[in-house]
């Protein structure tokens, strides 16, 4: 990543980061692919596989079988209730009729030996009879209805208590399994943040440092964003934990250089101005000197001010007079900008 004022090596490195970006984007795609795979390694686990099996197929059928009785004596149940209903609108329809035959009837003074009569009555009673015979069916059905749903209620009961230890068990073994699921991810996470580690210490500035930052961004995604959420218990501790660990180490190298900075700069600062001059980046002094910094300890000088030829900081020269047609020029180009003759000056590129 060098700090060039040429053009089309500024656009060519703004070019390379867009491609760490779509190189870590698609590294992110296929981890979060293989991530979320992970889970799918062990078979899913359901409560029934913690109870006894014999038990549990024993229950199933009792249950099954009280379910059927329950169902079948709700459907006679609702059947008897018609045909109850159909037998009392019967007999209130054929009270209604006698009622009525009685009121017009002309009495007689023998009422017991009237056939009509008598046969009316024995009718009405046949009618009522058959009503209460309906009511007693309905009752019947209500027993068997009753029976059956006590009957559930037993094998419910039965199939709970053989249900909560399998349950507590199904618990565990579902933490387990995260656990597990957990370590895989961080078994497959983890190296990928130390290979990154590796690789921003000794590949950040190769040639091929667009791949070697695609990677580094991948692999600080798929450790911070797409291990944790699936276990916020063991995730979030793994998350600080790393987290404190990387700054901490990041923080050692940060401070670290700053101290070589500093020491090497010290050491510059104490070599002569022509051999100072050789060590540096041609364009780097250029873009110091365009933000008025002193290319050599990076302090702010005058450059406009015509009299200043050194730094007064460091006491670099800044300007010099040309060897062949004496034009006061800046000390770091290469070519005098009045007559175009090679400056006795070489600077690294
Ligand atoms: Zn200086
Ligand atoms: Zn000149």
């Amino acid at each position: 990543m060098n700090k060039s004022l040429r053009l089309t090596e500024k656009w060519m490195g703004r070019a390379l980061w867009l491609v760490a970006f779509i190189f870590a984007g698609f590294l992110i795609g296929l981890g979060g692919k293989i991530v979320e795979n992970l889970w799918d390694v062990e078979a899913p686990l359901t409560v029934e596989q913690f109870m006894d099996p014999q038990r549990l197929g024993e229950l199933k059928t009792q249950l099954g079988a009280a379910q059927h009785k329950q169902r079948e004596a709700r459907a006679a149940l609702e059947q008897a209730e018609q045909a109850h209903g159909v037998a009392r609108s019967n007999t209130a329809s054929a009270r209604a009729t006698f009622d009525n035959w009685l009121a017009t009837r002309r009495a007689t003074a023998r009422p017991d030996q009237d056939t009509e009569l008598i046969t009316r009555t024995k009718a009405l009673d046949a009618l009522e009879a058959e009503e209460r015979q309906a009511l007693a069916a309905i009752d019947a059905q209500r027993q068997a209805m009753l029976d059956a749903t006590q009957q559930a209620e037993r094998v419910e009961a039965r199939w709970e208590a053989l249900e909560s230890p399998a349950v507590q068990a199904h618990y565990e073994a579902a933490r387990a399994k995260e656990l597990r699921v957990f370590l895989y991810r961080l078994a497959l996470t983890l190296p990928l943040l130390v290979l990154a580690g590796w690789l921003f210490a000794h590949k950040r500035k190769s040639t091929y440092w667009p791949f070697a930052w695609g990677f580094i961004i991948f692999a600080l995604f798929a450790f911070f964003f797409e291990l944790v959420p699936y276990l916020p218990s063991y995730g979030g501790y793994v998350r600080y934990i790393v987290g404190i660990v990387v700054t901490a180490v990041a923080g050692r190298y940060a401070i670290l250089s700053l101290q070589r900075y500093l020491a090497r700069q010290k050491e510059s600062e104490a070599l002569p101005d022509v051999e100072r001059r050789q060590t540096m980046r041609y364009d780097l002094a250029l873009q110091r000197l365009s933000k008025s910094v002193c290319p050599g300890c990076e302090r702010t000088v005058d450059l406009k001010d015509g009299s200043i030829d050194y730094c007064q900081h460091c006491g670099i020269g800044l300007f010099d007079r040309c060897g062949c047609c004496n034009t006061r020029k800046n000390a770091f180009a290469r070519f005098c900008f009045s007559c175009g003759t090679a400056a006795n000056t070489t600077l690294a590129d």
